[in-house]
């Protein structure tokens, strides 16, 4: 089975596909774990690309291509040939991200976004979609350091569009999310992706 994750920043994604590892690992479950953008050498490198250039000029649509570019090195190098071998793969990110955030966020097209995703996939879509749901205002509030809340505070209008663009996601494919309130404790949230992955696993 493909499974996603997927959330706006300060959603608490990485910490909970740490734990969702470990607990996999524990419970002797075969799956693989993988990243968005990365997951190979070469979609690696664009990921490097990508965040060297965070803070620079790079054009939404250059940026919008690494991403996809990246995307289809992992599928076609890493997700489909694992899959064909009937092992698990959790991708922290993929498809959704893009419309969420380049989409939604950015303002590119949608549609071309699309396009450009089953482009890139060749139409591979996940089994299971998790959704780490939360209030980027909240999620820049829980944040630690005065200097990232700042920064959170400065994107919080770009933030609060990726995350109304996940939730409009869900409702065009209700069956394939399953949304998370990121505001649970970790455990809760832990126990809750953990039940959604392996009931996808075991049937
Ligand atoms: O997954 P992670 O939270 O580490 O993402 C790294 C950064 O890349 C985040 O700041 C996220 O906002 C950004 N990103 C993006 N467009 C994507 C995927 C990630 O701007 N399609
Ligand atoms: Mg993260």
């Amino acid at each position: 089975k493909f499974i996603t994750i997927e959330g706006c920043d300060g959603s608490g994604k990485t910490t909970q596909i740490n734990l969702l590892e470990n607990k996999l690992k524990e419970l002797r479950v075969s799956c693989m774990f993988t990243r968005e953008p990365g997951g190979t050498l070469i979609s690696e490198k664009i990921r490097n690309i990508i965040l060297d250039n965070k803070n620079s000029e790079m054009v939404w649509k250059a940026e919008a291509l690494l991403y996809a570019a990246s995307r289809a090195q992992l599928v076609g190098e890493k997700i489909i040939p694992l899959l064909e071998q009937n092992v698990n793969v959790i991708c922290d990110r993929y498809i959704d991200s893009t419309l969420a955030y380049q989409g939604y966020g950015r303002g590119l097209d949608k549609i071309e976004l699309d396009k450009l995703n089953y482009f890139a996939t060749s139409g591979l879509k996940p089994h299971l979609t998790i959704l780490l749901d939360i209030e980027p205002s909240e999620a820049a509030r829980r944040r630690k350091t005065r200097k990232e809340d700042r920064l959170e505070q400065e994107k919080l209008g770009f933030h609060q569009r990726v995350r109304e663009g996940y939730l409009h996601l869900v409702k065009l494919e209700p069956t394939r999310f399953k949304v998370i309130s990121a505001l649970q404790t970790k455990e809760e949230i832990h126990q809750q992706i953990l039940e959604n992955i392996l009931n996808l696993i075991n049937d």
